[in-house]
C-alpha cells in the first residue's frame, strides 16, 4: 500500500462517522452508508427473472466466485452483491465496494485483453483496508479487547466475520494498547493505595 494510505483511510472513516453521527465504537450499517452516499445496492436475487442463467450459476455452483461488483453508468455507481452469502460476508462485500467508491477508484474492465479477470492488487488492498477500518475502527477493536468480549459476539455485533474481527484487533495493536493502559492504571492504583 502506498505511503500515507492508512492515515488517509482513517480520516475518511472518521469523516463518515461524523457525517452519520456514529461514535467510533458503534457498528456501522453498510446499507445505510450506501444510501447516504447515494449508491444503490442491488441483490443478485433481484436478477432472478431478468438474468436467470447468471442468477442460477452465481447462487449455486459459482456462489463463491461472485461477491459483489460495482457497475458504472458514466460516473454513477451501482453495487450488485451476492445475497446468497452469509450476512456478515454480504456486509463486508458491500462495504468493500463502497470503499472503492469513497476512494474514487476508477472503473476497470472485468476482463483484460487476454480474457482474464482484471484484478489490481493495489486497488483491492486499499478497498479491503478501508472497508475494515469503516466496519471496525481501531477504537472499536480496543473496546472489544478492553471489555474482554467474546470474538464471535464482537464479530456479530460489528457485522463482520470472526477472521475480520481478529485481523482488525491485530492490526490496530489493540491488545498492546489495552495492556499498556491496564499497566498504567494498576500503577496508579498502587500509588493511590
Ligand atoms: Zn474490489
Amino acid at each position: 500500500m502506498r505511503r500515507g494510505f492508512k492515515k488517509e483511510a482513517k480520516e475518511i472513516a472518521l469523516q463518515i462517522r461524523r457525517d452519520l453521527r456514529l461514535s467510533l465504537t458503534a457498528p456501522i450499517d453498510p446499507w445505510v452508508l450506501a444510501e447516504w452516499l447515494g449508491i444503490p445496492v442491488v441483490r443478485l436475487s433481484d436478477f432472478r427473472k431478468s438474468a436467470e442463467g447468471a442468477y442460477r450459476y452465481f447462487s449455486e455452483l459459482g456462489r463463491s466466485e461472485f461477491s459483489a461488483v460495482t457497475v458504472f453508468d458514466g460516473s454513477r455507481r451501482l453495487i450488485v452483491h451476492n445475497d446468497f452469502h452469509a450476512p456478515t460476508r454480504q456486509a463486508s462485500n458491500v462495504c468493500h465496494e463502497l470503499a472503492h467508491g469513497l476512494l474514487l477508484h476508477a472503473p476497470t474492465p472485468i476482463l483484460d485483453d487476454k480474457g482474464c479477470r482484471y484484478w489490481s492488487k493495489e486497488i483491492e488492498d486499499e478497498a479491503n483496508w478501508l472497508s475494515g477500518v469503516l466496519l471496525v475502527p481501531d477504537e472499536a477493536a480496543i473496546a472489544v479487547v478492553k471489555r474482554g468480549m467474546d470474538l464471535a459476539l464482537a464479530a456479530s455485533y460489528y457485522g463482520v466475520s470472526v477472521p475480520m474481527m481478529t485481523f482488525r484487533i491485530n492490526v490496530s495493536g489493540a491488545r498492546k494498547r489495552v495492556q499498556r493502559f491496564t499497566r498504567r492504571s494498576r500503577k496508579s492504583t498502587i500509588r493511590a493505595g
